[in-house]
């Protein structure tokens, strides 16, 4: 997409409105052209190591650029391409443009690791496994690169068939990340289980951090869980100084959030980790990640 459009914010689509039928088909029928006409983006947001604030990775999110209503937001796109059958084409060029662009940086001399979002549709794709292994090839890009991240509601959903996936998923070498954790309902013996790396917790219960005692002692327990699991822990959200100290001395391992940066582009990332922008470059960091 051009440059500029992505200093836009989200602007009519808001996800809290409720999007009408009319303007759902009409939505539908946009998306399809969407990919076709590169109106789609995947914006990266950095995961930093917790104790030095050093970049180790990003999260692949995507972006629509709609011709005339700007900025939509893939909270509400991804729902009506869930809905309507049209997840797993959009779902494969993620797949696709995250192995590219890793292989992009990388030749830039930038070796990130990154993470896709996997929708329930995608898990229940036969090939998905293969799919991801032969994207990985084409680019040439270690398995360990690529994080695969799975809502912890949609990793329980179907115990048994969610472990053959995670299975395969394992088998091609890419790392499983149990993603939103805490917002779903979770049995620690098939957690045990599960092939995974990484467990992130829920912005919900970043942003009670400092606020609501229950929140710190909520995300202290995650945390060890995580720990006793071998999972690296990740909070997700995180927007204040305050937050950052907390989950820091619980002994997060990686954070996400608006503190360190919002999603960007992938120009403006590689820039970013060139540069090795700090988290107190806070008027740098406006001026240039809007959203
Ligand atoms: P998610 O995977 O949990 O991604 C985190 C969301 O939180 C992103 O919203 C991100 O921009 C936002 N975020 C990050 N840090 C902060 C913060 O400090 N404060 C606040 N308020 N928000 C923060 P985004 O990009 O709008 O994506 C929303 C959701 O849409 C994602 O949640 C994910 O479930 C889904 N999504 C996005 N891209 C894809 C994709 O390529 N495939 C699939 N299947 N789902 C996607
Ligand atoms: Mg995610
Ligand atoms: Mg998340
Ligand atoms: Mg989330």
């Amino acid at each position: 997409a051009a440059k500029g459009a992505g200093g836009s914010t989200y602007c009519f689509y808001e996800p809290r409105m409720s999007t009408g039928a009319r303007e759902q088909v009409d939505l539908l029928n946009d998306l399809r052209r969407a990919l076709a006409n590169r109106e789609l983006e995947l914006y990266y947001q950095p995961k930093v190591h917790a104790p030095s604030g050093e970049i180790t990775g990003a999260e692949a999110l995507m972006r629509w650029h709609h011709p005339t209503r700007g900025m939509i937001s893939p909270a509400v796109f991804i729902p009506i391409a869930e809905r309507f059958g049209l997840i797993n084409p959009l779902g494969n060029w993620v797949i696709d443009e995250a192995c590219r662009q890793a292989r992009a940086w990388r030749d830039e001399g930038l070796r990130m690791r990154v993470a896709v979002n996997l929708s329930v549709y995608q898990l229940r794709q036969a090939d998905l496994a293969e799919r991801i292994g032969e994207a990985l090839q084409r680019y040439n890009i270690n398995p360990k690169l690529l994080t695969c991240e799975i809502t912890e509601s949609v990793a329980m959903e179907d115990a048994v068939e969610t472990m053959k996936v995670f299975d395969r998923l394992a088998q091609v070498g890419v790392h499983i990340s149990i993603d939103d954790f805490g917002t779903g309902y979770s049995s620690l013996s098939y957690l045990r289980k599960l092939p995974a790396e990484e467990l992130k917790i829920d912005r919900s219960f970043v942003q009670d951090l400092g606020i609501n005692e229950d929140a710190e002692r909520v995300v202290d327990a995650v945390i060890k869980l995580a720990q006793a699991l071998q999972l690296k822990v990740v909070a997700e959200g995180v927007e204040t100084e305050q937050q950052y100290a907390i989950l820091r001395a619980l002994g997060c391992d990686e954070l996400q959030g608006y503190l360190f940066a919002k999603p960007m582009s992938a120009r403006t990332l590689s820039l970013w980790a060139m540069n090795d922008i700090g988290p107190k470059d806070m008027d740098f960091r406006e001026s240039l990640y809007g959203d």
